[in-house]
């Protein structure tokens, strides 16, 4: 007589309170499910390369919109910009850099009047604290200079990793590549670089992006993903990629 098999009964896994608390618990902001193309059609390093020629054809050298006058006032601009958007923190800093663009001249200026400057960007309190610190820092561990490696950046109050990409990309010229809401969302969408968080994104565009885009990639993704991938209308009937980008979405 054959011998019966039984397959073992799948293992229920128990949902406690803290793995569903743990689930609940992930960032709002990171809705890759609705960017990741279903598209699995990887990229060519040759349709890569004719995305970035494209973008350098349309926009040969492309600028960061946050105004600054030095590297100094160039991370206090990025530490303001969290959260906000670069058009009201120029407003605020064009006055600001004019009597502080130096970590000493920061200092002597102080917390509480350089609020008064800033109070028009959202979490000001706290960014004046931060800028405080970090010019005090500067002064004392840096010899006042903004200083050029990411550890050193990060470690500075109210910079974090893309803070640190932002200056080191736009002061010092290193192939970093920054990633804020539109790059997320661009590198996402095309299926350049998919993930789940912005060090995913991160990591994937400066895996498969030619050196020679390297320097000023970061803008080209930022500019498109803020005037043409639109978040809720992407222009794709004007989009300089549109034949090449794997979004299933796209209206072209
Ligand atoms: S085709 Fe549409 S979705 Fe794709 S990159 Fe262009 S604007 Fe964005």
């Amino acid at each position: 007589m054959a011998k019966i098999i039984r397959k073992p009964a799948p293992r229920k896994v128990a949902v406690t309170k803290k793995t569903a608390k743990t689930a609940a618990a992930k960032p709002k902001a990171v809705k890759t499910k609705a960017l990741k193309p279903k598209s699995t059609k990887p990229w060519t390093p040759a349709e890569i390369h004719e995305v970035f020629s494209r973008f350098r054809k349309a926009n040969p050298e492309p600028r960061g919109e946050l105004e600054h006058v030095n590297p100094f006032t160039l991370l206090v601009a990025v530490v303001l910009s969290a959260q906000a958007t670069d058009a009201g923190v120029n407003k605020a800093t064009r006055a600001l850099f004019e009597v502080a663009d130096t970590p000493q001249k920061m200092l002597d200026l102080g917390e509480e009047r350089l609020r008064e400057y800033i109070k028009t960007i959202g979490l000001y309190r706290t960014k004046a604290r931060n800028v405080i610190g970090l010019s005090a820092k500067l002064l004392s561990e840096f010899g006042g200079e903004v200083p050029r490696t990411r550890a050193e950046i990060e470690s500075l109050p109210g910079a974090g990793r893309k803070t640190a990409n932002v200056v080191l990309n736009m002061a010092f010229g290193e192939h970093t590549m920054a990633v804020d809401t539109h790059v997320f969302r661009v590198g996402n969408r095309t299926g350049l670089a998919p993930g789940k968080t912005p060090l995913e994104v991160e990591l994937g565009l400066e895996k498969v992006i030619p050196s020679e885009f390297m320097l000023h990639a970061h803008h080209w993704l930022i500019l498109h993903g803020r005037y043409t991938c639109l978040a809720r209308k992407p222009r794709c009937e004007v989009c300089l990629i549109n034949d090449l980008c794997r979004w299933p979405e796209k209206t072209v």
